[in-house]
């Protein structure tokens, strides 16, 4: 039997480009998923991908999904992680920001609650206005609530206001 995972990550994926020899961004996001495995995160569960119109001025459609992965990594290393991952389907950083991307990851929550270093904010901090994040977020990890709000991802995710 293995040990439990120390941390738990809620992790948004997305790509809209195609790669060579892996496919149109839907099958990006498949080998993202076995990328994390093949990296050591134990991966409990993927949302189905959706369709979102692009940010900004490129016209190629996104693939977009999340994902729950449990590992030892605290969040600097676990960032490092998934942009090795980036890297090695060929996205590059050279500050423009609205290029195509053939892949992205995103740390959206961890276990530990609020994070802030240098490089790096948990929550996500555009996550709770992105359609796009919360409603496959919303669909592996509906009662895993935003320690910024105190709402559900669920309750994020419908856009509705607080109860008093
Ligand atoms: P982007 O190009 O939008 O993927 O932004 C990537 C940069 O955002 C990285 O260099 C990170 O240092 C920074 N960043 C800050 N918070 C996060 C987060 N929660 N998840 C991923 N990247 C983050």
């Amino acid at each position: 039997m293995t040990e439990a995972s120390a941390h738990c990550y809620l992790i948004a994926l997305g790509s809209n480009r195609r790669v060579p020899a892996v496919g149109r961004p839907r099958a990006v996001l498949d080998a993202a998923v076995a990328a994390l495995a093949e990296k050591g995160w134990q991966v409990e569960a993927v949302s189905r991908w959706i369709e979102s119109r692009p940010l900004g001025p490129s016209l190629r459609r996104y693939a977009n999904g999340a994902a729950l992965i449990a590992g030892d990594l605290d969040p600097p290393e676990a960032l490092e992680s998934l942009q090795a991952i980036e890297r090695s389907f060929g996205r590059e950083r050279r500050g423009q920001r609205w290029r195509s991307r053939t892949l992205d990851l995103d740390i959206v929550l961890w276990s530990g609650g609020a994070w802030h270093s240098a490089d790096l904010a948990i929550p996500h901090p555009a996550f709770r206005e992105r359609d796009f994040v919360l409603r496959p977020a919303a669909q592996i990890a509906p009662h895993w609530r935003d320690p910024v709000s105190g709402r559900t991802l669920r309750q994020l995710a419908q856009g509705g206001l607080p109860s008093a």
